[in-house]
């Protein structure tokens, strides 16, 4: 059953840890609000508005789309109704910059951050999560070939759409997306470790596991 919370928290961690994975197993178990900036940047660009471009320039080369735009997306979201019970912030605040904008806006509406929990992740399983993820071109379930493969090969086992393989995913580009996360994101790591919101979790373990850890350690603190 889907219970009500309203803890606001952040998912750290590079390319690859599982926060996406988490974040849905988190959706289901407690109610909170998902906000991915990769998803949503990914659904700008398929809207091809006048930034699509733009921003497929520097997401398909693994660069950081620039803060101001990610941060007014992330914050216009938080702003709707439905973020007021509590979010998954997926893959923001990827710098530092982005980090202070987060804790002003909350502050400004009278939020807090509870935890930060921070995917301790080896870069070579980093890698071979990312180079054989599959996505669905329709619901945008993410599989993995070998890990998490879909009944049907090539197939979404719940809409029954295609599968690819996002751009980003691609060998070249994932080991430019695990450098630019170790030169800016590694930074947030002391950045909420001084603020005692850092919990570190293994982002190694096979998912259920991983959920089962983050539940009992939200029990134990009463984040939940
Ligand atoms: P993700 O799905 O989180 O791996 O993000 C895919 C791509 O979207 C990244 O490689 C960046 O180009 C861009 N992106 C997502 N979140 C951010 C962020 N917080 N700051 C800058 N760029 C981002």
């Amino acid at each position: 059953m889907t219970e009500e919370r309203r803890a606001n928290m952040v998912l750290l961690g590079p390319p690859g840890a599982g926060k996406g994975t988490q974040a849905a197993l988190l959706v289901k178990a407690y109610g909170l609000l998902h906000i991915s900036t990769g998803d949503m940047l990914r659904e700008a660009v398929s809207e091809g508005g006048p930034t699509g471009g733009e921003l497929s320039s520097y997401m398909n080369t693994g660069k950081l789309v620039p803060d101001a735009i990610v941060t007014r997306t992330v914050i216009e979201r938080m702003a709707k109704r439905d973020a007021e019970g509590g979010v998954i912030l997926d893959g923001y605040p990827r710098t530092r910059p982005q980090a202070e904008s987060l804790d002003s806006s909350l502050d400004a509406s009278g939020r807090t951050l509870d935890v930060v929990l921070y995917f301790k992740t080896q870069d070579e399983v980093a890698i071979q999560r990312l180079s054989g993820r599959r996505v669905c071109k329709d619901c945008g379930k993410n599989y993995h070939i070998t890990n998490m493969s879909s009944k049907k090969e090539g197939v979404c086992d719940i809409c029954g759409g295609e599968l690819y393989q996002r751009e980003d995913d691609k060998p070249e580009t994932v080991k430019n997306r695990l450098t630019v996360y170790e030169e800016n994101t590694k930074d947030l790591i002391e950045y909420y470790r001084t603020k005692g919101l850092l919990q570190e979790v293994d982002g190694g373990l096979p998912a259920g596991e991983l959920f089962n850890n983050i539940d009992a350690l939200f029990k134990k603190d009463g984040l939940i």
